[in-house]
């Protein structure tokens, strides 16, 4: 094989694509109810963009984005997250001066990030998010909670648990941050590599380390919901009274912080059992920060983002039926005198709403028939040279059995009586 698809991608065919297009259609229904409208923003961005907002220290800018310099000298990135872009539009296209804030926006696509690809990891993969910009309530951190809760309800997923957490301020993480690295550093010698960088740049990730976040040493570190300044001890209480109220369950874990830098106070995770490693599904916060760092007003947004192949392995593993075969219902035979017919008579009924197809390979007529079959078709329509001449068409029942003619000028018309339900 000459050519293979590259590292970490994968191509969707059409059964799998089905279950996208299931999945994809209840996050927009899920959106739409909520009144949140789709945004479509390019797949490549400035590289500033990212580096500026995700944070240089981040996993993300340091070693995982796609960047390129185009024929013009420019350095942009393969999009590595949706919400720099969704920011980056909302002040370019001054979403901020609308009367009514929050915005409210929707997005899906594909995402790039050069990572290591395993299960539930590409380095191509697709997020459904949303974001909510322009308005500070604890209110619409729980409506935006509450919008991921519903979509996997939606889809029929249990056993998927939401985390929560607050990583303050600007006004109170400074103070968090200093006493985390007084706490940490005479223990250095004990970080993985990784940590031992990150008590310089950006201590708070050592809490969520894959290898150092379980050992007794980062368990015991300081917590940082005991350092929030009363702003924010209020906002996360208020959020919590809300879940409360929507009869949301929630865990609260003082680790959890996120890879990203723009977050401030809420951050939130939907984890899954039956992941393995890569178990969460979903997950978000807010950003309080960034409308500002991008250039625009000092304005405060939050948002999710949802991995699409974790959710459909979620499905997969909890046996979920989503987007069943759709039934073919004619498949039309054509022979003889009657080849001439084959392509406007499909066409006539597929305009009429009926999904139909053919064979065109030439084969005999029962070969024809068993491909019918094959396909699991209702109806298979003959058109030989007898039908051809009277201007009718054979229609056989390959369900009940039987078979009856039916004129040309008649068969969309019989042919919606037999499919009717
Ligand atoms: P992780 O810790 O698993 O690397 P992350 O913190 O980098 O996740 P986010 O940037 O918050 O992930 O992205 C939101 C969601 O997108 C994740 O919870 C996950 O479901 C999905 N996701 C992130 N990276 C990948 C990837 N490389 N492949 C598939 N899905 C991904
Ligand atoms: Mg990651």
């Amino acid at each position: 094989m000459p050519y293979q698809v590259p590292r970490g991608t994968v191509d969707v065919l059409p059964e799998e694509a089905r279950r996208w297009q299931a999945v994809e259609d209840v996050f927009r229904d899920v959106c739409r109810r909520f009144g949140y409208g789709e945004i479509r923003t390019p797949i490549f961005e400035q590289t500033e963009l990212f580096a500026r907002s995700v944070g240089e220290t981040t996993d993300i800018v340091q070693k995982e984005m796609y960047t390129f310099t185009d024929r013009g000298g420019r350095s942009l990135t393969l999009r590595p997250e949706g919400t720099a872009p969704v920011v980056r539009a909302y002040i370019e296209h001054k979403l901020y001066a609308s009367p009514d804030l929050p915005v409210k926006l929707c997005y899906l696509g594909p995402m790039f990030r050069y990572e290591r690809p395993q299960s539930g990891r590409q380095r191509q993969f697709h997020q459904f998010g949303v974001e909510a910009i322009g308005s500070d309530t604890p209110v619409l951190d729980a409506e935006v909670i509450a919008l991921g809760w519903t979509f996997l309800r939606t889809l029929g997923l249990h056993d998927v648990t939401l985390t929560l957490n607050s990583v303050g301020c600007p006004v109170c993480r400074p103070a968090y941050r200093a006493a985390l690295v007084d706490y940490v550093r005479p223990h250095r010698e004990e970080l993985c590599e990784d940590c031992r960088s990150r008590l310089d740049q950006n201590p708070l990730r050592i809490l969520d380390c894959k290898i150092d976040g379980d050992t007794p040493l980062v368990e015991a570190a300081p917590k940082i919901t005991e350092h929030l300044c009363d702003a924010c001890r209020d906002h996360h209480a208020a959020l919590k009274t809300e879940l409360t109220r929507l009869g949301i369950p929630f865990v609260e874990d003082a680790h959890l912080v996120r890879g990203l830098d723009y977050y401030t106070r809420t951050v939130f995770e939907f984890v899954a059992e039956g992941l393995g490693a890569q178990n969460t599904v979903l997950a978000g916060g807010r950003y309080n920060g960034l409308v500002k760092e991008l250039g625009g007003p000092d304005q405060p947004g939050i948002g999710f983002a949802l991995g699409v192949e974790r959710l459909l392995l979620l499905l997969k593993a909890q046996g979920a039926s989503l987007g069943t075969h759709p039934e073919l219902q004619a498949f039309v035979i054509a022979f003889g005198a009657g080849e001439a017919r084959k392509l406007p008579l499909l066409m006539r009924l597929r305009e009429a709403g009926v999904c139909a197809d053919a064979d065109y390979s030439g084969r005999g007529i029962k070969a024809q028939l068993k491909a019918a079959n094959r396909r699991g078709a209702r109806y298979a329509l003959i058109v030989g040279d007898d039908e051809a001449q009277t201007g009718t068409v054979t229609v056989k029942d390959l369900v009940a059995g039987g078979q009856q003619t039916v004129s040309e000028a008649e068969l969309v018309n019989a042919m919606r009586d037999f499919l009717r339900p």
